[in-house]
């Protein structure tokens, strides 16, 4: 079992409180229109949840990834929309630019993406380029001391809501000397004339969240846009995805946790042949397996978490996410088929979350690297010479 700090553990009870007062009693209708709630958004960002890991400097709380993981897992537990909406707003919109943005970039956007006020989105998905992201054809070019961005990116979470205020593409900036691409990272605001966010995905789950795609027809921002090196867009985007990969098991325990919680909480009400559903060893026994994955997929997200909080050496790191983001996530999966067979016909009812989070589960597999690509990247670590 993982034993968090006291002070990580208080953490977890006013997020809980939050997401219960919140959340909870809105999210299945939310889910119903496809709704984004920005007005939640606002409200995590004043109870300072996307601020959690950036400096005190630009109003945030200097706390460590571990706090991050605690809020995402809480607020997954409720909703899981909402939970990836923290997700990716610090993960992928917040840290590279706290990472690899240069003073002045800090500064323009960083105030606003703590506070809550606004969201980033970070585009390095095409429809050509997913687990092979290297493959990237979006192209920026330098003209007059401007880039000039064409291409089009796909799935991309907050990158179309009233307060998206900004979109780090990745993007071919060149060839190097082995002649294979270049890839930078470019900073292109909402609004810029040619960045066009395209209606919203129809999806399976995740309906309370936002994902669009996005195209970009001569956008031109300037020189300054440039977000880290030019030509170290692929290293920062790996960097990105081992603290994403971290979040999105921290998400997926919030998850399993939900399953448990209530599948415990229905098999003692839920009455058949005169007891109730959790008197038989059949259903008591697949809710003892989901304890199982609740504390081994929280172990393992921790651990990793502890890891990046230490300063562990990237290939540490990246083998310890890729570890924790599998096993958590497949096992979110599992609980999510479990809780609703406990649930029975009512397990395949809107009326109670569990359907949610059934339709909610399976996209944790694929987001921020499959669990083929996890995979990969654990067998790699291991000296195997897999493709
Ligand atoms: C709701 C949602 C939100 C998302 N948000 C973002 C976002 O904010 N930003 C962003 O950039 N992206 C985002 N993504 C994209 C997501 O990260 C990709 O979908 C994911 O990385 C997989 O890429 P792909 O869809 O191109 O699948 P592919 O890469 O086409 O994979 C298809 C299948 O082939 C398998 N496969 C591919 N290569 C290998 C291999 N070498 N070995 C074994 N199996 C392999 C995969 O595991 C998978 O099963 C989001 C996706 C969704 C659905």
């Amino acid at each position: 079992m993982t034993t968090l700090s006291r002070e990580h553990e208080e953490f977890r009870s006013v997020v809980r409180e939050f997401a219960a007062a919140e959340i909870a009693p809105h999210i299945a209708a939310w889910d119903k229109k496809h709704y984004f709630p920005v007005e939640v958004v606002h409200k995590m960002g004043d109870l300072g949840l996307f601020g959690l890991t950036a400096p005190e400097e630009y109003g945030g709380a200097g706390a460590d990834f571990t706090s991050l993981c605690v809020a995402i897992e809480e607020v997954g537990r409720v909703d899981q929309s909402l939970g990836i909406t923290l997700e990716a707003a610090v993960g992928l919109g917040i840290n590279p630019i706290l990472t690899f943005g240069t003073p002045e970039q800090k500064g323009a956007w960083l105030p606003d993406l703590v506070a809550g006020r606004s969201l980033a989105a970070f585009g390095l998905t095409e429809p050509g380029a997913g687990s092979d992201a290297g493959a990237t054809r979006t192209r920026a070019e330098l003209r007059d001391g401007q880039w000039v961005v064409n291409g089009t990116k796909q799935f991309i979470t907050n990158s179309g809501a009233t307060i998206t205020s900004v979109v780090a593409v990745t993007a071919r900036t060149g060839t190097r000397d082995d002649g294979r691409p270049e890839l930078s990272s470019i900073l292109v605001p909402s609004g810029t004339p040619g960045f066009v966010v395209e209606p919203p995905y129809d999806k399976l789950g995740w309906h309370a969240s936002d994902t669009h795609p996005l195209t970009f027809t001569d956008v031109t921002v300037p020189e300054g846009n440039l977000l880290g090196e030019r030509g170290r867009g692929f290293s920062q985007f790996l960097a990105t995805l081992d603290d994403g990969r971290i979040a999105i098991a921290a998400l997926a325990v919030g998850c399993i946790q939900a399953c448990l919680e209530l599948s415990v909480q229905y098999a003692g009400e839920r009455t058949t042949f005169g007891v109730p559903i959790g008197a038989k060893q059949g259903v008591a026994f697949q809710i003892a397996d989901l304890v199982v994955m609740a504390e081994a997929a929280r172990a393992l997200t921790y651990h990793a978490a502890a890891l990046k909080d230490a300063g562990a050496p990237a290939s540490q790191l990246t083998r310890a996410a890729a570890v924790a983001k599998l096993y958590a996530t497949e096992s979110a999966v599992s609980a999510t088929r479990v809780a609703t067979q406990v649930f029975g016909g009512y397990g395949f009812m809107e009326e109670y979350p569990i359907a949610r989070f059934y339709r909610d589960a399976k996209i944790l597999e694929i987001g921020e690297g499959t669990s083929e690509v996890q995979r990969l990247l654990i067998a790699r670590s291991l000296g195997l010479p897999v493709e």
